[in-house]
């Protein structure tokens, strides 16, 4: 049987170099995660000092909708939260965040997916002649970020007639592109009110910087592939 002189190989040049290879790449990881978590502490500070400020009415969710975004990303996934209102009596009847990620893969639930599931499922509507399950009076849905078209069409199918975002997705968003939608969901989204929430400008920075954080990497390999392909 053939035996390694661990003597003769710690002198190997090539040895020796592959094992500085390994010990760089394990510190340089370690280092990544004390500073992805030593951000999300600082985030997580911000957030916890941050407060409804009386001149932006929506302040009060917007600050609970960024409380779910942390959570999400505490728990591995997407920063971005969402809650449904009872406009009438300013109740907040249901939660939800991002859960793509964790505990496993699912490309469907995006915050506001998440959000109308939960709802859905405990409400139960049926349709018969007297009732629309669509009918959803009073209710407003509040997310962290502008929803993206395949959350959006969602939103206008469950006929939730008024939603708010708090921070603008240019790129992503689709509510700044509603004349872009097909035209049946542009008819059947005719009768709603989707906007920008009146939030104070503290609260869109930390939503803003709560998505961008679990964004990062997905921007910079987008990024790096741009790069790469030759005109
Ligand atoms: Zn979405």
């Amino acid at each position: 049987m053939k035996t390694i002189n661990l003597r003769t190989a710690a002198a190997n040049p090539l040895t020796r170099f592959l094992c500085m290879v390994v010990v760089f790449f394990f510190l340089v990881g370690d280092a990544a995660t004390h500073a992805d978590l030593s951000k999300l502490a600082v985030l997580e500070q911000r957030i916890q000092s941050a407060s409804a400020h009386p001149d932006f009415p929506d302040d009060v969710y917007g600050l609970i909708v960024i409380n779910q975004a942390l959570t999400s990303l505490k728990a591995g996934s997407g920063g971005i939260g969402a809650c449904l209102v009872n406009s009438r009596t300013g109740q907040v009847i249901e939660t939800g965040r991002n859960r793509q990620h964790a505990p496993h893969f699912r490309s469907d639930l995006h915050g506001e997916m998440d959000l109308l599931n939960r709802y859905e499922d405990r409400a139960q509507k049926t349709r018969d002649k007297t009732t629309n399950p669509r009918e959803c009076r009073d209710l407003v849905l509040v997310s962290s970020m502008e929803p993206c078209p395949m959350c959006l069409t969602r939103i206008i199918n469950s006929g939730i007639k008024t939603m708010i975002y708090v921070a603008e997705d240019p790129d992503g968003g689709m509510v700044s592109r509603m004349d872009q939608l097909p035209p049946f969901w542009q008819a059947f989204a005719a009768d709603r009110e989707y906007r920008k929430a009146k939030c104070s400008p503290d609260i869109e920075q930390l939503a803003m910087d709560l998505f961008n954080y679990s964004n990062r990497s997905f921007a910079r390999n987008r990024k790096n592939q741009k790069n790469k392909i030759k005109p």
